[in-house]
């Protein structure tokens, strides 16, 4: 007697999804790069031999992932076009994800801590005289006293890119931005449950001072650290203890 015989399922794609399989294709090969016109609507249709909508599908995914910008209009300059804005595209889609709650939050703090303290040591070695003074700039604005919270958070979030930013790795910079975009409601929200925002502000701005004085002293491993330290403790001690008997909070 044989074994039992073992059925895969066929996969089943929607149209749309195998036009944007074949698309996907031709960038991964480097067949289109940024810049490219994809071929018009009804070429494409011809081409891969299905219906237009399921073109018109896959490209309005492909816009809302911010790989293609569509012109509309006919004429040379009309179709889509490959566009290059991979933190636009990436937060977008990060930030949504992470507010469903498909990552689990304690992960997207863990990458938070990861992604930043490697910039922030990149940061060290690379920050140039401008990048610095664009960091100093947020630092003064928010030692301001008085500063609501929300625009506290708003210069928080700019000193956080800065540093990302002066680390010269874009990949690791967008994520960062991405990462960080995706978590300010969750830190917006924490920063206005605290009872004494002061005492937090207070500790906040000193700890942005010390990392910005690592980074400007060339110190990668205490720009690294300190990083990592604040923004952690910051979850544990500021998200974690508000998010507690909240149902609405991040899980
Ligand atoms: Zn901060």
């Amino acid at each position: 007697m044989g074994e039992a015989a073992e059925w895969e399922p066929v996969p089943r794609f929607r149209t749309f999804e195998l036009v944007l399989a074949r698309i996907e294709e031709q960038i991964l090969a480097g067949s289109l790069r940024v810049g490219d016109r994809l071929p018009p609507e009804r070429e494409l249709v011809e081409l891969l031999g299905v219906s237009r909508a399921a073109v018109r599908e896959a490209l309005r995914v492909l816009e809302a992932q911010g790989v293609l910008r569509s012109r509309v209009g006919t004429g040379p300059s009309s179709g889509s076009v490959i566009t290059a804005m991979p933190s636009a595209g990436l937060t977008q889609l990060l930030r949504l994800h992470i507010a469903l709650a498909n990552f689990p939050f304690d992960d997207v703090v863990e990458s938070r801590a990861t992604l930043e303290s490697a910039s922030a040591r990149l940061a060290a070695g690379r920050a140039t005289e401008e990048d610095l003074a664009r960091m100093r700039a947020e630092l003064a604005r928010m030692d301001e006293p008085g500063l609501p919270r929300e625009r506290f958070n708003d210069h928080d979030t700019a000193f956080h890119v800065a540093v990302a930013e002066a680390g010269g790795n874009r990949l690791i910079a967008d994520m960062t931005v991405a990462v960080r975009n995706a978590v300010r409601h969750t830190l917006l929200g924490a920063f206005h449950r605290i009872g004494d925002w002061e005492a937090v502000a207070a500790r906040l701005r000193a700890e942005h001072h010390a990392i910005y004085d690592a980074v400007a002293a060339g110190d990668g491993e205490r720009a690294s650290r300190l990083v990592e330290a604040h923004i952690r403790d910051f979850h544990r001690d500021v998200v974690g203890t508000a998010r507690e008997g909240d149902p609405a909070g991040p899980r």
